[in-house]
C-alpha cells in the first residue's frame, strides 16, 4: 500500500466539499504565483486564495528557470495574468547543497554525470528572490508592463515579507 490509497480516501469527503461548479480557465486575481515545492507553504491559504483565483507554479527554490518561464508565457499570453509574485521561504531546501557537492553525490550514488547541471542552490533568501525577480525582468518573454512583486515567506510563523 502507498500513500496513493490515502488520497484515493481523502478525496472522497472533498469531493462532497467541493459540489459542482465550473469556474473559468482563466484566474480571477490575473496572478500568477513563482514558489517553492516546500511542503510548509500552503499557498493558497498564506494568501487567501480560493479555487480560480491565481496560478501557482512550484519548483524546487521557486526558481524562475526556462521551464518556469514557459508556464508564465502560457499564463499570460493564454491564460489572461498579468502580475507575478516571486515567493521564496526561510530554510529552503534549495539552501542545504552546493552545486559541487550535490553533483559528486548524484555521481556516488547513481552514477550519473551531472557535473554541467545547475540546481540553484542559494545562500541568501532576499538575493535569490531579488535574482529571480531580475530574470523575469530581463526575459523578453515577460512584458514590461506585467507587474512583479517578491516576498519571503516565514515557515515557521507563516509571515510574508515583502522583498524591495
Ligand atoms: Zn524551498
Amino acid at each position: 500500500m502507498s500513500y496513493f490509497d490515502n488520497f484515493m480516501l481523502a478525496n472522497q469527503a472533498y469531493v462532497a466539499l467541493h459540489g459542482t461548479a465550473h469556474l473559468p480557465i482563466k484566474p480571477k486575481t490575473k496572478v500568477a504565483i513563482v514558489t517553492c515545492m516546500d511542503s510548509r507553504l500552503h499557498v493558497a491559504q498564506a494568501l487567501g486564495l480560493a479555487l480560480g483565483d491565481a496560478h501557482i507554479l512550484r519548483n524546487a527554490g521557486g526558481r524562475v528557470t526556462d521551464d518556469m518561464i514557459r508556464s508564465l508565457v502560457i499564463s499570460q499570453q493564454q491564460l489572461g495574468t498579468r502580475e507575478i509574485v516571486v515567493l521564496h521561504h526561510t530554510d529552503c531546501g534549495a539552501q542545504t547543497f552546493t552545486n559541487p557537492a550535490f553533483h559528486e553525490q548524484l555521481y556516488r550514488d547513481l552514477g550519473v554525470d551531472v557535473s554541467d547541471m545547475d540546481f540553484l542552490p542559494f545562500i541568501n533568501i532576499e538575493n535569490s528572490v531579488r535574482e529571480d525577480m531580475q530574470k523575469l525582468k530581463d526575459s523578453p518573454l515577460i512584458p514590461e508592463d506585467v507587474v512583479i512583486n517578491g516576498a519571503i515567506y516565514d515557515v515557521d510563523t507563516g509571515r510574508m515579507t515583502e522583498v524591495k
